[in-house]
């Protein structure tokens, strides 16, 4: 265990080197930075910090390109809008102009151009420039101070309030709480109807998406995966530690991972009766959603955008991780199979949530080619978070992390 964890600290440095030098660093340096006793886990704390000190003056700057001043519309040309900038339109509604508080992801994950889109957006006609905040980006504790004024009730859900101020203020009077000095973004009519109909979406690239989607249930894994691949290596910061995407994107998918899709996409589950039809929908989902590394509860997004189904989002939410759990154990059996790991070692999470049949198996060792799910291979039942490691007969004891000094 303990060359692994030094494996990935190689990585972290590895990783670290590509990033420019922040000025303080050499400040850093000549203080505590250097010293012979600090611990690789200090060390790596810092670096960390140093990192996302590094990503946050990038996205500031970055920012400073958002800026309507500096929109020139003469020579203006239309293009098509990405939906990922469909979905920055959106975010963009009610953000304060002179000082944008704009996620970070907008930038290192999603790389918008922002002088480019708002140049489109204004462009368009999409978009404007407005000293009216809107009642909906006031707090609900605000909205409730003007409801007061009149005297009139404060229950009800943020909509519910506005509503009433609407029905119970006139404009002129609804002014003077919403004319403000400062300026906003506002969507047009044409701004509104552009977003109406985007859904919640896993990547905010539908794109893509859509593209991998309709390759993996053609079958076509490593197109999407390469897809995926080329995406990633686009992005200003890239997914995972030290993954090499230009690499993937001309190579694909390893053997294994081909040979655990193309079995993925046979799954059976045991799915409730209103979900059974989306068999192959939940398996290319979950293909989909482990090739993106996203969460569950992206998965999950992602199903109910492309599949538009009416069902409990609790029983698609967990049939989807439990087709995860057997994504991931299949590919843990393979690559068993591949580094000739003959046996594995059962672990269980015991706490008051483990069930008795799981609880059993807590440490008991067997033969990967006679695993079996729900019997001796997770997952048991239908709460499993239990997993399994390799086990050598000539190792005593390799389940405790070191770490190094
Ligand atoms: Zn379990």
């Amino acid at each position: 265990m303990k060359h692994i964890f030094l494996n990935l600290l190689n990585i972290f440095k590895k990783l670290n080197n590509k990033i420019p030098t922040p000025q303080n660093k050499q400040d850093a340096q000549n203080t505590n930075y250097s010293l012979k006793n600090v611990s690789e886990m200090e060390k790596l704390t810092y670096e960390a910090q140093e990192r996302s000190q590094h990503y946050y003056s990038l996205h500031k700057d970055k920012l400073k390109r958002l800026d309507p001043k500096k929109v020139d519309l003469s020579n203006f040309k239309e293009r098509h809008l990405t939906s990922t900038e469909l979905y920055f339109l959106k975010y963009l509604d009610g953000v304060n102009v002179n000082d944008p508080n704009i996620a970070g992801y907008w930038t290192h994950e999603y790389n918008i151009n922002y002088a480019d889109v708002l140049k489109q957006y204004l462009g368009q006609g999409l978009l404007v420039v407005s000293d009216e905040k809107d009642l909906h980006n006031f707090k609900v504790a605000e909205l409730k101070q003007i409801l007061s004024e009149k005297g009139l009730p404060k229950t009800g859900r943020k909509e519910e309030l506005i509503n009433r101020i609407h029905d119970n203020f006139t404009p002129d009077e609804l002014t003077k709480y919403i004319k403000s000095n400062e300026q906003y973004y506002k969507l047009t009519a044409k701004g509104k109807e552009m977003v109406k109909n985007l859904r919640p979406s896993a990547t905010k690239n539908i794109e893509l998406e859509d593209k991998c989607y309709s390759l993996i249930l053609d079958g076509k894994f490593n197109e999407a995966y390469m897809e995926i691949a080329k995406y990633e290596s686009q992005k200003p910061i890239p997914r995972g530690l030290g993954v090499d995407w230009g690499n993937i994107s001309k190579n694909g998918l390893s053997k294994n991972e081909l040979i655990n899709c193309i079995d993925h996409m046979n799954l059976e589950q045991d799915l409730p009766l209103s979900l059974k039809k989306y068999q192959k929908h939940i398996n290319a989902c979950v293909i989909l959603g482990i090739m993106l590394g996203i969460s569950y509860d992206k998965i999950l997004k992602l199903f109910l955008r492309i599949c538009d189904v009416e069902c409990d989002k609790q029983l698609i939410y967990e049939a989807i991780v439990m087709n995860c759990i057997y994504y991931i154990g299949k590919r843990d059996i393979y690559s068993y199979l591949e580094n000739g790991v003959e046996k594995y070692k059962f672990i269980t999470s015991l706490d008051e949530n483990t069930c008795e049949k799981c609880a059993k198996l807590d440490g008991k060792i067997f033969d990967v080619r006679k695993a079996k799910f729900g019997v001796n291979y997770p997952p048991i039942c239908k709460t499993c978070r239990c997993t399994t490691v390799p086990y050598y007969d000539d190792f005593d004891d390799c389940d405790e992390v070191e770490i190094p000094k």
